[in-house]
């Protein structure tokens, strides 16, 4: 952990920093960590009584909590993410989804359609690079268009995750699913999109659509070890 972190009386203290705690052993068997100042459960109690409210009487909260545990219950190990998916939309009563998804992976979202249209969905998609909006246009450098910076075709048209929230907005879709859209799009989407939303697919080209990889691979502390050290000597030239 981060040396301010573990001070005393430092404003950093009031975030919490669950990650750099043992929580199987506490929080996780019902109590909290007496031996690290700024585990929430102590120092946020007063936030327990608010969240209990929330359990109890956001009629969303309330579904969808109880929903998600059902389908972890059932499905727990067994059901890839696509079927959690599926059920946990039968179970809100959720008809019609919405996917979101990156040209790139057009057939991911055609495969996923027809699947769930054979679970009895009403299925609405919109591609990211809908209406055909030049990333000129919106203020994106030309120097960063075209080619990317480490040598593939990216094109001139902009990712468009304000169109694929609005576009799904006014199909009143029920739930929305992110297939494969670029970091900082699928935060515009989820920003601007009315339904909830949930991810399928997280694009990472790197590790074929396996993010967490990067954590359990040799490549990826390799790479993450190779970045640092070029982030440290740029810092040292500026
Ligand atoms: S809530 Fe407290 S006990 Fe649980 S993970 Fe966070 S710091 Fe640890």
């Amino acid at each position: 952990m981060p040396e301010d972190l573990e001070k005393p009386n430092n404003e950093v203290l009031l975030g919490p920093t669950c990650h750099s705690c043992n929580s199987i052993q506490f929080c996780t068997m019902g109590n909290p960590n007496t031996g690290k100042e700024n585990c929430p459960m102590i120092v946020n109690s007063e936030i327990e009584q608010e969240v209990m409210k929330l359990y109890k009487t956001d009629e969303f909260v309330k579904k969808s909590t109880s929903v998600a545990s059902i389908v972890e219950a059932q499905g727990y190990i067994h059901w890839p993410r696509l079927k959690d998916t599926i059920e946990y939309a039968k179970g809100m009563g959720f008809k019609r989804l919405g996917l979101a998804f990156c040209v790139g992976l057009r057939k991911e979202a055609s495969k996923t359609a027809e699947i769930l249209t054979k679970y009895g969905f009403e299925v609405c998609s919109a591609c990211c690079k809908t209406e055909s909006i030049k990333k000129t246009d919106v203020d994106v450098p030309k120097e960063f268009t075209m080619i990317s910076k480490t040598g593939y075709p990216i094109g001139i048209m902009t990712c468009n995750p304000v169109a694929q929230a609005l576009l799904l907005n006014k199909a009143k879709t029920d739930l929305n699913i992110i297939i494969g859209l670029c970091v900082g799009h699928d935060v515009t989407f989820t920003h601007l999109s009315k339904a909830p939303v949930t991810t399928f697919i997280a694009k990472d080209r790197s590790n074929p659509h396996n993010p967490a990889a990067v954590l359990y691979t040799h490549y990826g502390e390799s790479f993450i070890s190779r970045d640092l050290k070029m982030l440290q000597k740029e810092k040292k030239r500026i």
